[in-house]
């Protein structure tokens, strides 16, 4: 198994979206370079069969020097699919990365950053729900 963590620092691209930076078995994902993934691309690929998430690198114009990487869901693990390789990241360490996400979504609310009250809620009420799917599958009942 691979490991997952995720920097409680959230942080904008160019055109304001919303990013937050991830290290695979400890070190930055995909590269030094990565600005960090798109957090709807994220929550988005948890319990699908397969889906693309977005990684902003470089010059932090997605278009120019982003990265994509597919995902799967199984019971056992999320499958990344990079360079040729899967990374096999337990939903333990999915749980605990979107729980902090969560954590530093909230805490914007309180400092703005730019989005509005109600973007945030909205937000937050989907991160939340991916959450539970994540319980889900680490419980086992999610056999999908
Ligand atoms: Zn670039």
């Amino acid at each position: 198994m691979d490991s997952l963590r995720v920097n409680a620092d959230l942080q904008k691209d160019l055109f304001g979206v919303l990013l937050i930076e991830v290290q695979v078995n400890g070190k930055d994902f995909p590269d030094q370079d990565s600005w960090g993934v798109d957090l709807e691309t994220f929550f988005d690929a948890i319990n699908s069969q397969k889906k693309t998430m977005r990684f902003v690198r470089g010059c932090g114009d997605f278009d120019c020097c982003g990265v994509e990487v597919s995902a799967r869901s199984s019971t056992n693990c999320w499958e990344w699919e990079f360079e040729r390789r899967t990374l096999q990241i337990p939903w333990s360490d999915v749980e605990r990365a979107v729980a902090e996400v969560i954590t530093s979504v909230e805490q914007l609310s309180d400092d703005g950053f730019g989005f509005g009250p109600q973007y945030l809620e909205e937000r937050l009420k989907y991160f939340r729900h991916k959450l539970g799917e994540v319980q889900a599958f680490f419980s086992g009942e999610n056999k999908s």
